[in-house]
């Protein structure tokens, strides 16, 4: 898998780009068992803040939320492809949809570590 030094992922109809800075490759691809994730099937890997540009479409991302309203899930609202999120598990990264990242191929990259998303570890006391 080649992941270049700022790596382009773009959402299926390409209103939406994304610069990702990756200093690590592909960090942690997982999947996660939440009621979002079940439904999305997306594989996601992290990113740090600060190593995310929306580089097009910012304004044709469409933001979701639900539960405890603090990770932010955003997709294009033209094309309906989940490009990243805003991370409650951890508030420092994205996750970033890893089939939206130009030459990588998600299927290459099973079988993939799933996570326990119904026990969010934001919810244990
Ligand atoms: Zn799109």
């Amino acid at each position: 898998m080649d992941i270049k030094p700022v790596h382009k992922a773009t959402c299926h109809c390409g209103a939406v780009e994304l610069a990702l800075t990756m200093p690590n490759g592909l960090e942690d691809p997982r999947r996660c068992s939440c009621s979002m994730c079940r439904k999305r099937g997306a594989i996601a890997a992290s990113v740090l803040l600060e190593n995310l540009k929306v580089v097009k479409g910012e304004d044709n991302l469409t933001l979701y939320q639900f539960n405890t309203m603090t990770a932010k899930h955003y997709f294009c609202k033209t094309c309906g492809i989940y490009t990243h999120h805003h991370r409650r598990s951890n508030p420092h990264q994205f996750a970033i949809n890893v089939a939206c990242l130009e030459g990588v191929n998600p299927y290459e990259l099973e079988p993939v570590r799933i996570t326990d998303g119904i026990n969010h570890p934001s919810d244990a006391s």
